[in-house]
């Protein structure tokens, strides 16, 4: 198991306040990582810690708070990170915000909100750390895209674009940083029940084509991404370049 062994490396994971970005964390910890939480809610984020805190340790744990779409926030809040925790070795870009409105509805300043969560933060976080990454020859980043990384859906073009992006963008981030030793990949999860979902998972009919349309024939949990999160983020994965790993009880492979 020693591949995939993550101990002292320290781990930045956007938007780990809740849902699946702190279920990453919570299983990058457990790998060995010292993980870094990032939100916007100061409040959410502290708790956050001290949850994880009471599990792993303090020493293990910690939390940045910043804005990922704010340029001066994000490397006001990496140099913090590099400087008062350590090196960046992994970074997983996970931050995300959805707005469910047909396109003819959509305002131009909600695509603009999706868009600059969703995939520009994407480019400034990981910029900022790749400074650092190349510097020192080694480094991960986990792009968090999503099966509309591939795939379109009604009532959500701004996301649908911007997960597009970011499955490019990981592209783009081979195509430059791979020849310095860092392995930028992306993982792409299927309809997963976190409190982004739980409207749809409370509709009885989307609900049931979520689970007809799947041909695990359930919803995803957060913890079915700690695996391949884990072996994109460790050694197991150093020849690993550029690629979209789906995560989605088969949903993409079948019509
Ligand atoms: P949640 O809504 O549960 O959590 C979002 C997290 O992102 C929170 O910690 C939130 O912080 C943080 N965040 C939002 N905007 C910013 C910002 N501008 N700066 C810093 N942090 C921010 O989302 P999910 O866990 O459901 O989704 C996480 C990722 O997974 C997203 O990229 C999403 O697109 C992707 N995904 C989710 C799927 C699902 O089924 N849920 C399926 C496929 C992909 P705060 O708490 O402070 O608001």
């Amino acid at each position: 198991m020693n591949g995939f062994d993550l101990t002292g490396r320290v781990a930045l994971v956007t938007g780990s306040s809740r849902g699946i970005g702190n279920v990453l964390a919570d299983g990058l910890a457990a790998a060995g990582a010292t993980v870094v939480l990032n939100g916007l809610d100061p409040a959410r984020l502290a708790r956050a810690r001290a949850e994880l805190a009471d599990k792993y340790g303090e020493d293990h744990v910690d939390a940045v708070g910043f804005d990922v779409t704010d340029p001066d926030a994000v490397a006001a809040g990496v140099a913090e990170v590099e400087s008062r925790i350590g090196p960046v070795r992994i970074l997983v870009n996970n931050a995300g915000v959805q707005h469910r409105v047909p396109m003819l509805d959509l305002a131009p300043e909600d695509w603009d909100r999706v868009v600059r969560t969703d995939l520009t933060s994407a480019f400034l976080v990981g910029r900022e750390v790749a400074r650092h990454m190349i510097d020192r020859g080694t480094g991960k980043i986990v792009n968090i895209c999503s099966v509309q990384s591939e795939l379109a859906r009604p009532t959500i073009a701004a996301y649908t674009a911007a997960k597009g992006g970011l499955r490019n963008l990981t592209r783009a981030m081979t195509a430059e940083w791979a020849r310095h030793g860092i392995q930028a990949n992306a993982l792409a999860p299927g309809y997963i029940h976190t409190e982004m979902t739980q409207n749809l998972v409370d509709d009885d009919a989307f609900h049931s084509w979520v689970v007809g349309r799947t041909p695990a024939a359930r919803w995803g949990t957060p913890a079915d991404l700690v695996g391949p999160a884990v072996w994109l983020a460790s050694d197991g994965s150093d020849y690993v370049n550029g690629q979209v790993i789906y995560v989605d009880g088969g949903m993409t492979v079948v019509v």
